[in-house]
This record gives structure tokens, sequence and C-alpha cells, in this order.
């Protein structure tokens, strides 16, 4: 209460009446946008990197030391010194860095020995790596449907069963994890692996543990928009060291060098037996790489916080529903994620657009995201993507009702607060909008 309420209030000029309601005009219909400033993400700069890092890949270039396997013992390498520090961070038995994300997934599945031509499951909404990482190792992708929280959707996995379905890709997408506890024990009823494609999900945990290490393997990219970024990049991590002997193998440890990633015991198989397809990592990036590592908890952090910010403002807000996390936690939070489940998402995300932040509707018709399924056209017999769609009927659904906004780890609880105010005008726009006959 306010002891001097009954004083006469100060007079104070009244808001213009019509700039008030140019602020609440969508900018999509000529209104003032929420924002000016280009929103932050990684391919116009807004990168975690700390001069430390850049001194790191400095001293790499200046080694002349390129090349992984060299004549320096594997642990004097920037490599070799990453994958023990990875499998510290994992707490795995096995780490190998490798060239994308893409190729640590393929080899995670041949190394798995999953036979070329088998079926391999994955869920409808991914990046298109994913499915094309499956057919990099020979294999044929099954799409499965996807829950309300966009997650692989394991009653759909059941149902869709086939006894030619030889291997599992669980996807933690947009950093969310999927509900990886259950599809392991799944994959271990049915004999197959699971393999975690856990690149958008680097650092993220479930139930106190880090995704990537429910499956038989999991993989990570570590291109520019992942949590440790050194342009292009990525790896594995496994417990299984037959899975990991085929991928070192694989990925190109030619003559022997197969023999460095296991301290000089006897591999468990011979890299004679198995093509090489030279997807290795290079010392410069492994040395960028070690040096961001020492700051990923710090980048962490910034993630949760941000996404946290902005999923609790707007929890409340009618007319969206907000991705929910499988676990209180699980989820990196590089996306804000939600969908407009009795709206126009389409619309939605041009509205947001409009007000100044980079929102996409996944399954825009005029936007050939390649997180669409519809979109993977090397998948199917047609490119009708009225056909591919009645192929998973929900997901395309869901897709189609999705808006993504990116959340970059630098961007300041300002920025979280101008995208809470642009989400909130552009909703009660939408209301006003559906309202109309
Ligand atoms: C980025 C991404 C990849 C691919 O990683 P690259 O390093 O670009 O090959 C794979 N899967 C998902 C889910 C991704 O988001």
């Amino acid at each position: 209460m306010n002891g001097n309420n009954e004083a006469p209030a100060p007079t104070r000029p009244m808001p213009v009446s019509h700039g008030a309601d140019l602020d609440r005009q969508l900018a999509l219909h000529g209104g003032v946008p929420v924002r000016r400033a280009p929103w932050p993400t990684y391919d116009k700069g807004a990168v975690f990197i700390h001069p430390d890092d850049e001194q790191a890949a400095f001293r790499a270039v200046r080694s002349h030391l390129y090349f992984r396997y060299d004549h320096r013992p594997q642990n004097e390498t920037e490599c070799g010194r990453f994958e023990d520090e990875l499998c510290r961070y994992f707490g795995t038995r096995h780490a190998l860095a490798v060239s994308s994300g893409t190729a640590a997934l393929a080899l995670s599945v041949m190394g798995a020995g999953v036979p070329a031509g088998s079926l391999v499951a994955c869920p409808g909404f991914t990046f298109v790596a994913t499915p094309s990482a499956i057919v990099m190792a020979g294999c044929r992708p099954f799409l499965i449907e996807v829950d309300d929280d966009l997650r692989m959707d394991l009653d759909d996995l059941r149902r869709r069963w086939h006894p030619d379905i030889r291997g599992i890709v669980a996807v933690h997408m947009r950093g969310f994890a999927a509900d990886v506890e259950a599809l392991a024990a799944f994959a271990a009823e049915m004999r197959v692996p699971l393999i975690e494609d856990a690149v958008p999900a680097l650092g993220a945990e479930l139930n106190g543990r880090k995704l990537g290490t429910f499956g038989t393997a999991g993989a990570f990219s570590t291109q520019s928009d992942k949590a440790l970024n050194c342009g292009e990049g990525g790896f594995l991590v496994t417990d299984d060291s037959t899975l990991f002997a085929r991928a070192v193998a694989l990925s190109g440890a030619y003559e022997g060098r197969l023999r460095r990633h296991f301290a000089g015991a006897e591999p468990p198989l011979s890299g004679l037996d198995l093509p090489l397809l030279s997807l290795r990592m290079d010392e410069i990036r492994a040395a960028l790489l070690r040096a961001e590592l020492t700051r990923l908890p710090q980048r962490l952090a910034l993630f949760h916080r941000n996404y946290a910010h902005v999923a609790t403002a707007l929890a409340d807000l009618p007319g969206i529903a907000i991705r929910r996390p499988v676990a209180p936690g699980a989820y990196l939070g590089e996306a804000f994620v939600f969908r407009v489940p009795d709206g126009d998402a389409g619309w939605f995300a041009r509205a947001l657009r409009a007000e100044g932040f980079d929102a996409r509707n996944i399954g825009a018709d005029d936007d050939l995201n390649v997180r669409a399924f519809w979109n993977w056209r090397f998948l199917y017999h047609t490119a009708d993507p009225g056909e591919i769609r009645a192929m998973l009927p929900r997901t395309a659904r869901l897709l189609t009702e999705t808006v993504d906004v990116p959340l970059s780890s630098n961007l300041t609880l300002d920025d979280c607060d101008d995208l809470i105010r642009a989400v909130r005008k552009v909703a009660a726009g939408h209301g006003v909008a559906l309202a109309r006959p």
C-alpha cells in the first residue's frame, strides 16, 4: 500500500496516444519494430571466442605441425590431447576427433557394425545431416514421427518396427534431449545399437548424465553454430572399443596409426580390413577446441540463463506452446522453440522477423528449411512435398506449427527482454488477426 495514495497525483504529461499505438502496432503493419540492432547469431560473427582461444590457434599455426599423425607421440599432439580431455569431460573410454558432425555420426553407425543396406531409424524432425550421415554409412534412413515436443516418438517407432532396422539414431534436436533413456532400453530390447546425434546438445545433461553417453556412441559437431566452434569439425565418444577402432581406421589412421589410439596396446582389429575415408581432424582446429573446452562451462551457463529467462517470462502467454524438456533442465538452450497450435506459425515468424528477430517457421513453404523432412528429396521416389508429408502426417503438422528463434550464448538479458517483448507483441497482434472474420 502506498501511504500517500490520498494525496493528489502529480500531473505528468500523458503519453501521446498515436505514439503508443505505433508501439503496439506490429512492424509487419508499419509499426515501430521492437529491435533495430541485428539479432546476434553465429553467422553474423556472434561467437563465444576468448583471446586465449585465438592464441592457442596461433600457436598451432606457428608450430608448422598441422597433421595429427606426425612424428610426435599421440599425447603430445593437439588432437590427442583434445581426445583425452573429451574422455575426461564425458567420462567415456574413447573419443575421436574428426572433420565434421556428419562424419562423426556416419563413423558411429559404421563403427557399430550396422551392415550396409540396412534400415536405420531416425526422427522426422532433425537437421538433414542425420539422414545424410545414415546414407553416408551405406544405410537407408527410416523416418519416425515426433511427439508434441518434437522428440522421436517411441510408440511410433514400435508401431513401425521392421526387421530390417539394424540401428537407431536419436537426435537431441535444437539442444533438447530426446527421451534417450527409453530409447536406449528399446534399442537393447531390439538388440540394435543406439547412436546419439548429440550434435546440437554438446554439454547438456539429462538426469545428471551428459547427452551423448546414453547410446553406443555419441556424435558431436564443432561447426560454428555449436557449443564448441572451430568452423568445421566434430568428434565421437564411446565406451565400445571395437566401434572406436573401426571409426579410427575408417577416419584415416593408416599404416599402424590406429595403435596410437590404444596407448600402444594391440587394437581389437586391423585397419587394413577397412576403407580409409579421410575424415580426420587437424592440429589447428584441435588447438582452438582445446582452449574453448576450458570455457565451455561458462558458455553452457549463459545458454541456460538466457533460455530460462525467455521461457519463464513467456510460459503463461496464451496462444503459444513452448517446447517442453523431457526432464527439468534437459536442454542446452541454444534455441527458443514454440508452436502456434491454433494459429498461423508462418505469419507469427514473419511478424517476429519484422520486429527484428531471426525467427523461422520450420515448416514454411517459402523457406527450403532442411530441418523439414519433405525437403530431404534424396530419400524419396517423389519430389512432391504433399506426397512426402503424408508419410509422417503428425510431424508435418507439428513442424508447420513451429517457430524457431536462435538464442546465442552472447545474448545479454536486455537482448532476451527484447525477444520477450516482441513475442508478446506479436502474440497480441496474432490474437487480433485470428479474431478478424
Ligand atoms: C549441425 C548438425 C549436424 C551436422 O554437423 P556438421 O558438423 O555440420 O556436419 C548434425 N546433426 C544435427 C542435429 C545438427 O544440428
